[in-house]
Formats: structure tokens, sequence, C-alpha cells
């Protein structure tokens, strides 16, 4: 994982430390000895995060961090904020300001190298999200173009032995997010599979059970392996820490557990997950746009050259008839002519659910190009397909199409082609063209008729 992190302190020799830690870790490090610098630099330049000192002279990181949150350009820079250990006051102030995460002074290893990966791994999936949603909002697709929205309230699973921290854990969290709790940590990794969390808290409690078998569990299930999981540790177990973000933890908080603390990194792994559901749902829809007509809702032409071959060979494999019917709109250009696009549009649509209506489940049916459609049907003889073919083209014609922008209704008649797989080899141009052979002669013999090609 590499990125470019802004680290921000008057004291030169903190800077150099933190400077050398992270480059040891192949960060790309930007420094600034002031909050002024500071802002300049993140207008300037692409950062993925700043390591913020609270106490600087002239401008503090209050006001720094509260400047980069308010400015829609730099807004959605993480920023930690290095604050002092026995100054819980100045994470209250934090929160507020709109910081993503503290480290205490000195800063440990440990701490310094999970914050940041685990922060710049949420920006990560949050920049794809803004970029996807850019190019969304360029190309007209209003569904997609959802940038950044506001935090929704989270689903947390607290796995925690102790009534009295179970108690203590959900009152801190109770502001962002809904908690269930578990005592039990096997019958806690039921709980995960079978219902939907943002986050899974472990507090590494238990009397005679390993939490971390747990956690290895949790990443090992198909159902919850894209949970995040934070877990609450004892002082001074480094090597169990160490372990576990090896295991996939995502995150850890030390006890005692300081409130502001977990609700910062628990807001983080649940709009971690947020985003990361909403990228998985924007990729499967980007798949649904690109095969589907936008006009009429069927599937495109792109779809059906890339499926029909499969259905042919998979009718071919098991000795199964495949038929396929095309059909065009009869004088359709008149529609257009007399009524307007606009209009041919809606007769368009309205054909789609005339033929979405007749066909099968099983049946493809695509808009081919203009005013043609296609539909395959697997499992269908000649004879079959006929049939289908004869009752879509009284499905047209029994009964008129309204046109409403002319308030009136407008008599529709289509033409049909038909062809069938051939048993000894066939290929889906040979197919098509057959059909389409056949639709032209319905054509010349005048329109609204099927016609069925020689076998
Ligand atoms: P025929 O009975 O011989 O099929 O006559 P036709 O008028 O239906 O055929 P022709 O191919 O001459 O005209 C098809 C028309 O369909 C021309 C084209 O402008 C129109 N068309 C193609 N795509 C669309 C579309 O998406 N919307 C609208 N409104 N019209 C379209
Ligand atoms: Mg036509
Ligand atoms: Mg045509």
């Amino acid at each position: 994982m590499t990125a470019r992190i802004l680290v921000v302190d008057d004291v030169p020799a903190n800077v150099k430390l933190l400077e050398a830690r992270l480059v040891a870790e192949y960060f790309d490090v930007l420094t600034a000895g002031d909050g002024q610098s500071a802002l300049a630099i993140c207008e300037r330049t692409p950062v993925d995060l700043v390591l913020l000192d609270i106490m600087m002279p002239g401008m503090d990181g209050f006001e720094v961090c509260e400047r980069l949150k308010s400015n829609s350009r730099t807004a959605h820079i993480p920023v930690v904020m290095v604050t002092a250990l026995d100054q819980p006051s100045d994470r209250v102030r934090g929160l507020k300001v709109g910081a993503d995460d503290f480290l205490t002074k000195p800063v440990n290893d440990l701490q310094l190298m999970s914050r940041v990966k685990s922060l710049v791994r949420l920006k990560n999936v949050s920049d794809e999200l803004r970029l996807r949603a850019q190019t969304a909002h360029t190309i007209g697709l209003q569904e997609l173009a959802r940038p950044d929205r506001p935090d929704e309230p989270g689903n947390i699973l607290l796995v925690d032995a102790r009534a009295s921290s179970q108690e203590r854990l959900v009152r801190a969290l109770k502001p962002i997010a809904d908690v269930s709790v578990i005592s039990d940590p096997q019958a806690a990794l039921f709980e995960a599979a079978e219902s939907s969390f943002d986050l899974v808290i472990v507090n590494a409690n238990f009397d005679d059970y390993d939490p971390l078998r747990l956690c290895s569990q949790l990443r090992s299930l198909e159902r919850t392996r894209f949970i995040p999981i934070l877990l609450v540790s004892e002082q001074g177990r480094d090597e169990m820490v160490v372990r576990a973000l090896e295991l996939g933890v995502t995150d850890y908080v030390m006890r005692p557990v300081d409130p502001n603390e977990l609700v910062a990194r628990s807001l983080t792994q649940i709009r971690r997950k947020h985003c990361n559901d909403r990228l998985r749902a924007s990729v499967q829809q980007t798949i649904e746009l690109a095969i589907t007509d936008d006009l009429t809702g069927l599937h495109n032409r792109r779809y059906l050259d890339n499926h029909l071959k499969l259905l042919m060979g998979r009718a071919a494999a098991r000795g199964r008839p495949l038929s396929i019917c095309i059909t065009d709109i009869d004088r359709f250009k008149y529609v257009n002519d007399t009524y307007g696009h606009d209009a041919g549009d809606e007769v368009l649509r309205e054909f789609a659910n005339r033929v979405r209506a007749t066909v099968r489940g099983a049946d493809l049916a695509c808009r081919f190009g203009g005013e043609e459609f296609v539909i395959v049907m697997p499992d269908t003889t000649p004879e079959m397909a006929a049939i289908v073919a004869e009752r879509l083209r009284l499905a047209v014609e029994s009964r008129a199409f309204p046109i409403s922008r002319a308030d009136t209704l407008h008599s529709v008649t289509a033409s049909l082609g038909i062809s069938s797989l051939r048993a000894d080899g066939d290929t889906p141009e040979a197919l098509l063209k057959r059909a389409d052979m056949a639709l032209y002669q319905a054509k010349n013999n005048g329109r609204n008729r099927v016609v069925a090609a020689a076998a």
C-alpha cells in the first residue's frame, strides 16, 4: 500500500521521527512546520492522510483540521490528530472539528502503522467511489452519481464476556450505531454470519477462549470476511495485537478504553464498510447498465452477441432444440414522422413490454437495434417458435398503442422471422442471418405476418 502522508509538527525533531518511520514503510512523506503551510500543501497537491500535531504556535491543530474539513477540496482527506496522553479533552475537541483518528505521544510504531494503513485503505475506497460518481454524473447516470453521503448509523456486533464492560462500551457507541451484544464467541460467529453487521468489536476478555480464534473464523467465512473487526486488547499485549493484525483484524484499541477513541475508530470502520458496499453495488449496476438497453430495459445487442453463443453451445451439447425470432415493427418511420421521435420511443417501450409479456422466463429478449428485436428461445422447436411468434404478432396487432403527446392511439403491426438451430453445426451469425431472411420475406409478403426459415 503506498500513499502520500503529510506530517505537520512545529518541532523539527518530531517531524523527522515520524518521517523516518513512514519512509521505512515506503510511504511518500511531505512535511510542514506550521498550520498555514499544511493547508497550502493540501490545497496544492493530492494528500492521502494528514498526521497533525495539536500544539503549534499560530494556528493550532484544531483549527487546521476544521479548515481542512470545511473546504470541499480537502474535506475527504483523513486527519489523525497527535494528542498528549493526559489530555482526554483534546480528543473530544478533535472529534468535534472532524478528526478521523488519534495517536498519542510518544507515538508507538504499532499504533502508527495500523492507524495509517486503516485510514489509507478507507481513503482508497472512498476515492474510487468519488471518481465513479463523477463519471456517472458526466454521462448522466443519476442513480450512480451519489457522492459521499452523510453517515448512516452502523450495525455493530459487540462480543464481550463481561457485563460491566459490555455496558460501558454500548453506552459509548450508542450515538453512532445500533449495538448487539453477545458473550459467547461461538454464538457470535453464527450471529455475524446470519445478520449484516458493519463492524464486529471483539473484547479480548474471555476466561478460557482465545479471541484470535474468533477473529480468524470471521475472516475465513464467506459471509463475514468483509466485516471489519476491531479488537479491544489489554495494555502491553503488543504481540497479540500484531498477530491479530496479521490475521486480518482491521484495528484495535487498548484498555482502559477511551470512549472517544472507540467512537472515532468505529466510525472509520463503519464508513469503510459502507463505502465498500456501495462500491460493490455500483460495480453490479455498471455491469447491468452495460448489458441493458436504456430505452426499453431489455438486454442490448452486446449481451445478445455474447449470450447467444453460450445458449447455442449448450443446446448443441445436450442435443436440445433452440429457436430465435427476429421482429421488426412495420412502417415505424411513419410513427416518428407523424407524431415525433418521442412518440416513436413510447411505441418502442410499449412494444418491448408486449415482448416481455409474451416470452417465458428462460427466453432471452433483446433490442437488436432501432425497431428490431430478437428473442432467443432455448428448448424450443420450430413449431413451438412459430406459435410464440404468432402470439406476439397478435399481442401487437390486437391492441392499438397509446401516443400520449397526441392523446391518441396508433395501430401497430410487426413482421417476424424465425429460424432454428441446425443439428449439423451452426453459428450465431448463420442462425441470425436465416431469421433475418425470413423476416425480409415476411415484409415482402405484405408485413404483419410470421415466416419461418427453411430448415
Ligand atoms: P418497414 O415496415 O419496412 O420496417 O418500415 P419502417 O419504417 O419500420 O423501417 P425503416 O427501417 O425505414 O425505419 C425505421 C425507423 O426507425 C427509422 C429510424 O429513425 C427509427 N428509429 C430507429 N431507432 C429509433 C429509436 O430509438 N427511437 C425512435 N423514435 N425511432 C427510431
Ligand atoms: Mg420497421
Ligand atoms: Mg428496420
